[in-house]
């Protein structure tokens, strides 16, 4: 893989590097919370949707939900990682209104899933691993609303008890792109899965963004040991929730430190908010404010004991995923590494382009695919879910191009029908008159009536055998597209060359 040139920002006294580690926040799929059955759908009425435990009612006991915890080990697999057969919940206390309980149900010492590691794609098409340092279950906190009421806020514990993975990586990322990368993959990765639907405007996927920034070389000093404690000081800024924000915050605070350092001065270990208006992050609380959680084992919980069979059995169950898919894409399909990727980074994409291409020219179905369907889509604003042209009729109109029905122009029209009117592809072709031309006496005779009517231009086809492109043009113009672009070719190649 080509190694993309390291990120570099020039500052007064020299250049700067930057230094990130991601806490990314992914909302289990799953329709009942954590340690409740309260149902967990999105945009329910405030409030309908919380149990007794949500709302920490004396007496109420937290109860582990079976699905979550599965959810949660497919997604340690998928993303290459150590399962811990044993983990353990921990309160963190702290006081917060949309709070009930005064703690959260996390885990600390011991998340249920260890190290592992996935790998990224840059901009430019080159790759990179990041270090996936621990993956822990935790309760979501429930939501106070200050906008609703001058004098009141208000609280929706809808979210209350809701599952999230909170996964943690290593400071292995080193520019914008590539935190941006690193969540899209992290994004594609749960999809495919299914474990997190990934959706960032709902709140799905969030992520908690570390970011430092040291001189040229001293990142790799700090690599050899693996020990990130003394390289620069790091500010977290909270809760990001888009990939351009996610972008966006890691440039301004990044370019911030800058300017504290080369004044002389130092970083603050602090947490940070980004806001997506003015683009600037500001001081929500120094590491001095910081919380003190009084960690310790929540004693209405058993540790997990996880069976190393049923681990097993969750991962021999595993779907195909993206990086997997791409290389089969590649070598069984013979795709390009470009097309295989942009295929398989979205899972609805790459599921369309499977059903088309299902027995067919699978190098043809990806050229449409990719740059018919994808480009109408995008010129559209739509999503491959909302395609007008469904796989199955798409790919009846490649079959149509591969049994020589109808030419590849043709089809871009039959394409156009297809998306403004539906139909059948074999339907439109038959109604409409547009099966291709074969029958090699009517493209004589119009290739005949061509060079009667330019002689001058067929001569010189014997000097310059791209000249003959012009014919080809001709031949189709007068045929409305027609004819069989093969057919045309050796019966000029015939008349003209020989
Ligand atoms: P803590 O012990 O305070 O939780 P961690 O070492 O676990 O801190 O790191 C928390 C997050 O900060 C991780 O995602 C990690 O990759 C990231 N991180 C650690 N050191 C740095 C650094 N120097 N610059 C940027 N991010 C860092
Ligand atoms: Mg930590």
């Amino acid at each position: 893989m080509s190694e993309s040139k390291t990120y570099r920002i020039a500052g007064a006294t020299g250049d700067w590097e930057v230094v990130m580690g991601l806490e990314v926040h992914a909302q289990v799929v799953s329709d009942a919370k954590l340690f409740s059955g309260a149902a967990t759908a999105f945009g329910a009425a405030p409030n309908s949707q919380v149990s007794l435990v949500d709302a920490a009612m004396p007496g109420m006991l937290p109860v582990i939900n079976e699905g979550v915890v599965t959810q949660a080990v497919r997604t340690g697999l998928g993303l290459n990682a150590q399962i811990n057969l044993w983990s353990r919940f921990d309160r963190k206390n702290y006081f917060y209104p949309d709070l009930p309980q005064g703690y959260q149900i996390s885990q600390f010492q011991y998340p249920i899933v260890g190290e592992g590691a996935i790998e990224c794609e840059r901009d430019d098409g080159s790759r990179f691993t990041v270090r996936i340092e621990r993956l822990h279950l935790e309760q979501d906190a429930g939501k106070s609303i200050h906008d609703l009421d001058p004098s009141h806020t208000y609280v929706d514990l809808n979210r209350s008890g809701v599952a999230l993975m909170e996964i943690v990586s290593r400071p292995d990322i080193r520019s914008p792109d590539e935190a941006s990368a690193y969540v899209s993959k992290l994004r594609t990765i749960l999809r495919y899965l299914g474990t997190c639907g990934g959706d960032m405007e709902k709140g799905q996927l969030r992520a908690d963004v570390n970011v430092s920034v040291c001189r040229p070389g001293d990142y790799e000093r700090f690599r050899e040991n693996d020990d990130f404690s003394h390289l620069g000081t790091r500010c977290e800024i909270k809760n990001v929730n888009s990939l351009r924000f996610i972008r966006q915050a890691i440039e301004f605070e990044a370019k911030r430190q800058i300017d504290i350092l080369e004044d002389g001065g130092t970083i603050d270990q602090e947490t940070r908010l980004f806001d997506a208006n003015t683009g600037v992050t500001r001081s929500m609380r120094s590491k001095e404010e910081a919380h003190d959680y009084r960690y310790f084992p929540d004693p209405d919980l058993l540790p997990l004991e996880l069976q190393q069979t049923w681990v097993d059995g969750l991962a021999s169950d595993l779907p195909e995923l993206p990086d997997a898919k791409r290389d089969r894409l590649i070598s069984e399909l013979g795709l390009s590494d470009y097309d295989a990727s942009v295929l398989s980074a979205d899972k609805d994409r790459a599921d369309y382009f499977e059903a088309v291409a299902d027995g067919r020219d699978a190098k043809l179905a990806s050229a449409w695919v990719n740059n018919d369907l994808f480009g109408r889509l995008n010129k559209e604003g739509k999503g491959i879910t909302e395609s007008p042209v469904s796989a199955d009729q798409l790919g009846e109109l490649i079959g149509l191009i591969t049994d020589k029905t109808i030419s590849g122009k043709i089809a871009k029209d039959v394409f156009d029908i297809l998306w403004d009117e539906g139909g059948r592809p074999a339907d439109i072709v038959e109604a409409r008159g547009l099966k291709q031309v074969t029958d090699t006496g009517a493209i004589e005779a119009v290739v005949d009536q061509l060079i009667a009517d330019n002689p001058d231009q067929a001569a010189s086809v014997k000097d310059k055998p791209k000249a003959m492109g012009w014919f080809v043009g001709q031949v189709m113009k007068a045929m409305q597209g027609k004819a069989n672009p093969q057919a045309v070719n050796e019966i000029l190649k015939a008349k003209l060359l020989d």
